[in-house]
């Protein structure tokens, strides 16, 4: 083989498109045979079971992609570096690209395998990609990461964001392809049961679906201020779980809200906010790791929150059986549709770590099993922002009244009805749906009553002051 024309492997994680993809392009550019691989390593293997099932969907996207341009997704199973050196010795690549994480547990394991290919005289290479800023790109004026979401929205407001690469188009295969393991095989969507047939419908994966997604918000961003926080409404943009799994990049959606903005579209900067609040999300977990393990603030570890995941008022909470409406709404719209609208996480997220005074860990973990849409970094920082513990969070005081949330943000009980089927004579079909997406060893049934609050919402939020209060004098 000629130097210079020995293949690049091109290791896909958290980025599973063909455009906006810096390390792609590098790759197709060089005019080197590329080789595209997925490695079902630890990590992987370690993630809830939605965010599983829902990869698995994302990969076979993407290699239907690949395999329209003559190329193929190369799958193997076990140790991301030996994997990676296996696929070097069959082939005699030289190089390896990836798109940049940016958790611990995966900037470990990159540097791991950087140094070991390094040595091996293997060029590894990492790009951005998955943000629009890299944490370390971003500071307070002190030259400090940054604590309070505002001011870093400030910062990074008119910086330019590079301009999205186009979609690769052409791909040289190498001589021979190296031998793929089987995506069925590895039965990713095990875990989810008979879940998984309840929430397909409410699933498009794949880059297409998710550009398709962003040009159908675009032509509705100017109403998003508005309906955003509405749960009777179709209000937001649904990409996180695009942007989640890489479907999508997020200099794409920056760089087409900005023309939308240019055009004469209202509304953009509001959208553009959430995006950035994503991206302070990564920014927390990259400088202050903890964020995904231990209270943000330390000062947090000595509130007395339970700490048992099967404690009956959990119980009650996971089971979307805790008597409180708009509670147990939010579970449910996660169980049928493998998403939650962002107004309900707040709201289920503040009745189990304030009104059943439960640690946010055990809803974090109980996310990071159910949701489609998981992010390590947007997930534990939602969980400590709505339990207090967090940066910039809300303070522990403001305790939401779900019922009061429901008046405002679902005023006729469109949401209610939508996914409450008990006490109903003609129940939604979305409501009866979440009878036959939980597992059957709940034994939950469409005729059940529903159940009286586990906990009041009075007496809840009376207890929940009364330990912050005591904490706060020790
Ligand atoms: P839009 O309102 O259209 O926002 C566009 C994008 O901006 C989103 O796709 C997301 O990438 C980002 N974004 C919006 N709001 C937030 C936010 N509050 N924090 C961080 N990024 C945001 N988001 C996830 O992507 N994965 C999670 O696992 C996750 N867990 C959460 C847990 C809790 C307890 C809370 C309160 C929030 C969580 N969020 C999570 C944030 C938010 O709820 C979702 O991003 C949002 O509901 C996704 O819907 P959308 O794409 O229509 O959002």
């Amino acid at each position: 083989m000629a130097h210079g024309q020995t293949p690049i492997i091109i290791w896909f994680r958290r980025d599973l498109r063909l455009s906006d993809h810096p390390a792609l392009t590098a790759a197709a550019e060089s005019g080197r045979p590329v080789i595209p691989v997925f490695v079902c390593d630890d990590l992987v293997g370690r993630l809830g079971s939605a965010p599983k099932w829902r990869l698995e969907l994302g990969l076979g996207a993407l290699a239907e992609g690949l395999a329209r341009l003559d190329s193929r997704l190369i799958l193997r199973s076990g140790d991301a570096l030996a994997q990676l050196q296996n696929i070097v010795a069959e082939t005699g690549a030289t190089s390896v690209y990836w798109s940049r994480s940016y958790d611990l547990a995966s900037i470990e394991r990159d540097t791991e395998i950087k140094a070991a290919l390094t040595e091996q005289g293997v060029t590894a290479k990492s790009f951005a990609g998955h943000l629009l800023f890299e944490p370390w790109t971003v500071a307070t004026k002190a030259g400090q990461p940054f604590r309070v979401y505002t001011p870093m929205w400030r910062a990074v407001q008119g910086r330019d964001v590079p301009a999205p690469a186009a979609k690769v188009t052409r791909l040289q295969s190498p001589d021979t392809w190296p031998a793929t393991e089987d995506l069925n095989a590895w039965q990713m969507g095990r875990a989810m049961n008979r879940g998984a047939a309840v929430v397909r419908p409410f699933v498009q994966p794949g880059e297409q679906a998710a550009r398709d997604h962003l040009d159908e918000f675009l032509d509705r961003v100017s109403k998003y201020s508005s309906q955003r926080d509405r749960l009777d409404q179709d209000g937001t943009s649904n990409l996180s779980e695009y942007l989640s799994l890489g479907e999508l990049g997020p200099r794409t959606v920056w760089h087409r809200v900005h023309q939308a903005a240019l055009m004469g579209v209202s509304g953009t900067e509001a959208f553009l906010r959430q995006l950035v609040w994503r991206e302070f999300a990564y920014h927390l977990m990259y400088h202050t790791p903890h964020l995904l393990s231990d209270n943000w603030k330390p000062e947090w570890d000595s509130f007395p929150w339970n700490t048992d995941p099967e404690h009956p008022d959990v119980i009650a909470w996971t089971q979307a059986r805790t008597g409180i409406p708009v509670v147990d709404a939010g579970l449910r719209q996660m169980y049928v549709t493998g998403r939650m609208h962002n107004r309900a996480r707040m709201i289920v997220a503040s009745y189990l770590t304030k009104h059943l005074m439960t640690h946010w860990k055990i809803g974090m973990q109980w996310f990071e099993e159910c949701l489609i849409d998981w992010d390590p970094a947007c997930n534990a920082m939602g969980w400590q922002w709505v339990a207090g513990s967090g940066p910039d969070a809300a303070p522990f005081f403001r305790i939401f009244n779900p019922q009061t949330q429901a008046e405002k943000f679902d005023p006729d009980g469109a949401y209610l009805r939508r996914w409450i089927a008990e006490g109903h004579r003609k129940s939604s079909a979305t409501a009866r749906s979440y009878f036959k997406a939980v597992p059957r060893s709940w034994n939950l049934h469409e005729d059940a009553d529903y159940p009286a609050p586990v906990v009041a919402l009075a007496e809840g939020r009376s207890r929940a002051l009364g330990a912050y209060e005591s904490r706060k004098t020790h």
